[in-house]
């Protein structure tokens, strides 16, 4: 993936120029409009000198005047000028950055589900993220400061240039050193540049681990199981270990940008300080006066000054475009297609079709085999199996959170990739194991909307089996939940939540009800109830109910046993009991457990 996508400077640039238009044109304009300044500031202050001293020396008062005058003025509107642009770019920029921010959050929800959970979509978020946060030492290269950075280091190029080219009047001997230290200063940097490209594959996998240590020791949810089985020495050598590692690539990064910067002021300081003592020999021998010997001196330090600002303008270029490129490849992520919604009619079949289906995490081995199958719009089906069978990853290539690596989903007699995102998401109700949950009313936590519908509500709060809880709580369905986030918020049990879900999912409505171990944390009476309303709660809908519990899809009228990503039975509960196969046996244990459960009390 890393190196198919691998890109140039252009690319980058006409990247970062085509994302920035989009939202702000000025930008640019504004980023380049200091230039000129940049160049004749620093211009202006070598020739008053010059100018001052050959004006006094002659005695042309009238000379000094205009000149201190022409250069107030032109102090006066540059400086204007300078803290109107710094003005307008601070504003733009963090606008900039918010918007490249949101953009990649909106990409995020769109990219393949898969994608985003493989370890290298972690990694090319992770960068992504850095590259406009800014989090480590590329503090000042967060990508919308590009423009910024293109239009400094043109300007010290510029500067460069002029300077190169009044120097080589003086004589092409200095301008020959000169550029000497120039090409010295350009090859260290590079070699500078080089060891970063590498030094980021380096400390990247170090970066995602820190970030996921951060995560775990703040999430209460693991901290119980942290403190409850003592990890915490282990994570913190862990996260030692990790941070230790970090911090010796950054020393070592730093310590040899200390050595390039130092050698490179050597070089400097050698060749200067032979030009100067050029200069002291020419002024003595009366080559040149004194306002001449003050203009060139000038100049050459000048000279320098620009060298610095090119060299480091090309790495904190460098270091953005790096960034670019991190942001460029997340963006180039591939993303199901958003397909027009088909027409109403088309929409509301809710039978489903697995064609020749399969799907994998890891290349070359497959969770779901060459699956086929149908479902009748309306028909209630059953998924069992072991763990590790392939249920939930068939529920995701249902809901298109996965998408088949070999042959096709039909809903309605439709392609699932043809469907668009908002459309497919719409059909379905789904009931996943893990819920998450927003920190906000329990009625928003359902309804998921500013502006609910009342009598909705009570009816799912009634069919999931929450009401009873809400009638018990003073602020009832205007309790707030998430306790990390808001003070009065109540904590809900793993039962409650799962009903919330439940609620959720009814109030969201779809043709295609998906249900994945409900049942779970429910207590034996809700997990009855729920059985006993089964019909009642997917009226009118197919459904899809997965569990490992073999009794409970008896209410169902087909049942799938699935077996390493292949459904090996099909049949109704006593077909399949009369088939005598894997089902057969599992429900026979499962049932002696029970049996002898109740023998012993
Ligand atoms: P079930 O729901 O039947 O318990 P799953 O569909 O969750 O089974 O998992 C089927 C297989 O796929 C398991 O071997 C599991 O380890 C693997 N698997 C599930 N999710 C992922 C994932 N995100 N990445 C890699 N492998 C996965």
């Amino acid at each position: 993936m890393n190196q198919k996508n691998k890109s140039s400077v252009p690319q980058s640039l006409r990247f970062i120029f085509r994302r920035t238009a989009a939202h702000d044109k000025k930008i640019f304009f504004y980023s380049f409009l200091s230039i000129p300044f940049q160049v004749l500031d620093r211009l202006a202050d070598i020739y008053l000198i010059a100018l001052i001293v050959d004006a006094a020396t002659h005695h042309e008062e009238e000379r000094l005047l205009l000149i201190l005058l022409v250069f107030a003025l032109y102090q006066l509107l540059s400086g204007l000028m300078m803290r109107f642009t710094e003005w307008q770019l601070s504003t733009r920029n963090y606008r900039s950055k918010m918007k490249f921010l949101s953009r990649y959050a909106a990409r995020y929800m769109r990219t393949e589900f898969t994608t985003i959970e493989s370890t290298a979509g972690k990694d090319l978020a992770q960068r992504a993220k850095n590259a406009m946060a800014g989090v480590d030492y590329r503090d000042k290269s967060s990508v919308e400061t590009a423009f910024l950075q293109c239009a400094g280091l043109i300007g010290s190029i510029c500067g460069l240039f002029v300077y190169t080219g009044i120097i080589s009047l003086l004589d092409p001997l200095i301008l020959l050193l000169l550029l000497t230290t120039s090409a010295a200063g350009y090859l260290l940097q590079r070699a500078m540049v080089k060891y970063d490209q590498k030094d980021k594959r380096r400390y990247i996998p170090l970066d995602r681990k820190l970030w996921y240590l951060v995560k775990e020791l703040r999430d209460p949810l693991s901290a119980k199981d942290i403190r409850l089985y003592g990890l915490m020495g282990w994570l913190r050598r862990l996260f030692g270990e990790t941070l230790a590692s970090r911090r010796k690539l950054h020393a070592k990064r730093s310590r040899l940008q200390y050595g390039v910067l130092v050698l490179i002021n050597l070089i400097n300081t050698l060749f200067t300080g032979y030009i100067y003592y050029y200069l002291i020999r020419q002024y003595l021998a009366g080559g040149i006066d004194i306002s001449q010997f003050l203009l060139y001196f000038g100049l050459i330090t000048g000279f320098n000054g620009w060298l610095m600002s090119v060299i480091d303008g090309i790495e904190a270029l460098h270091m953005t475009l790096l960034n670019i490129d991190d942001l460029r490849r997340f963006d180039a992520l591939p993303q199901p297609s958003e397909a027009e919604a088909p027409p109403a009619e088309q929409t509301t079949d809710g039978g489903i079709r697995f064609e020749h289906v399969s799907f994998g995490y890891q290349e070359g081995t497959n969770v779901i085999s060459d699956m086929s199958f149908t479902v009748a719009p309306g028909e209630k089906i059953a998924i069992v199996g072991l763990n590790g069978a392939g249920k939930t990853t068939l529920v995701k290539l249902l809901c298109g959170l996965y998408t088949p690596k070999e042959g096709c989903i039909l809903l309605g007699g439709r392609d699932l990739r043809t469907l668009g995102r908002e459309e497919l998401f719409r059909r379905f109700a789904v009931v996943f194991q893990d819920i998450y949950l927003l920190p906000t009313s329990i009625e928003r936590n359902i309804t998921l909307s500013e502006q609910g519908d009342g009598d909705r509500l009570s009816e799912v709060l009634a069919l999931s089996g929450l009401q009873e809880k809400i009638s018990s709580l003073p602020d009832r369905e205007q309790t707030l939940l998430v306790k990390g986030v808001l003070e009065d918020a109540v904590e809900l049990s793993g039962g409650e939540i799962q009903k919330l879900a439940l609620a959720r999912a009814l109030y969201k409505g779809g043709e295609i009800f998906v249900l994945d171990e409900p049942t779970a944390k429910l207590d034996p009476i809700a997990e009855q109830e729920m059985y006993l309303r089964y019909g009642e709660l997917t009226k009118g809908k197919t459904s899809v109910f997965i569990s490992h519990r073999l009794s409970s899809t008896r209410f169902c009228d087909r049942i799938f046993y699935l077996e390493n990503g292949v459904i090996t039975e099909c049949g109704t509960h006593d077909e399949l009991l009369r088939l005598g196969g894997a089902y057969a046996r599992l429900f026979e244990t499962q049932s002696r457990y029970y049996r002898e459960e109740g023998e012993v009390r």
